[in-house]
């Protein structure tokens, strides 16, 4: 089995477009959407039909349950949380239907998906060790897909070393051993931030048991453009260029 990862997509049809390109030339079997699809981007409509189209599974993230009043807006700092209130306005009801729809988990046998983290689908960002080791403790997965935090990575767990921190190399396959446990975050679609503004996703291939990292460049000033053209905040345009 041989998945396409997708997260963090926020609104930014330029850059799922050229995601769902590309991986229509990679030969998988499914396309998996760790959740905010929307969220600071221009797009969320069309980046909701988009998903639809393509049947894409798809779960809730933070920003996905912000939009539809299950978060509270407290929790969001003031751009954000003024993209939230946006992308409210705009929201179609079919939109709002499609968010109200977003499980918060997914288990294919040992594979888990969720946005955040394992014992916290919505809200934990999984950034260092610790919180790491929590969740694998926490849960039975071998494999777990995370989003949320738009940081690429691999937290590896093994009997005898704990948990270690692995970058995830453009384009070459990391291998996932059978005798360990892997948390996988293949970045954000829609608004990296890791200081590499290219689009990022992860083909994850159970068969041969890698996750490869793929980054892909985008027209990012025409997100940039249709942000101000919709009166969205210019920081949340202008980050979109240093991929932070
Ligand atoms: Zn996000």
């Amino acid at each position: 089995m041989r998945y396409a990862v997708i997260s963090d997509i926020h609104g930014n049809l330029q850059a799922l477009e050229i995601v769902l390109n590309d991986i229509a030339t990679k030969g998988v079997d499914a396309i998996l959407c760790l959740g905010d699809v929307v969220g600071y981007g221009p797009d969320p409509n069309e980046c909701i039909t988009t998903l639809q189209t393509h049947r894409i599974l798809t779960l809730a993230g933070n920003h996905d349950w912000a939009v539809i009043g299950r978060l509270d807006l407290d929790y969001f700092n003031p751009l954000a949380r003024e993209a939230i209130l946006w992308t409210r306005r705009v929201l179609s009801p079919e939109g709002r239907a499609f968010l109200e729809s977003l499980s918060l988990e997914h288990r294919f046998g040992d594979l888990l998906a969720v946005h955040g983290s394992p014992r916290n689908p919505i809200e934990e960002y999984v950034l260092d060790g610790n919180t790491a080791l929590a969740n694998f403790l926490s849960s039975d997965f071998q494999i777990c897909l995370i989003g949320h935090s738009h940081i690429p990575g691999a937290f590896v767990y093994t009997e005898k070393e704990k948990v270690s921190f692995h970058q995830l190399p453009v384009g070459s396959p990391f291998p996932l051993s059978s005798g360990a446990r892997y948390i996988l975050n293949g970045g954000s679609v829609g608004q990296p931030r890791d200081g590499d503004p290219r689009a990022s996703y992860l083909i994850l291939d159970l068969t041969l048991r890698t996750a490869t990292l793929v980054r892909l460049d985008y027209p990012v000033q025409q997100t940039q453009q249709r942000m101000l053209q919709a009166g969205l905040p210019w920081p949340l345009a202008e980050r979109l260029a240093y991929g932070l």
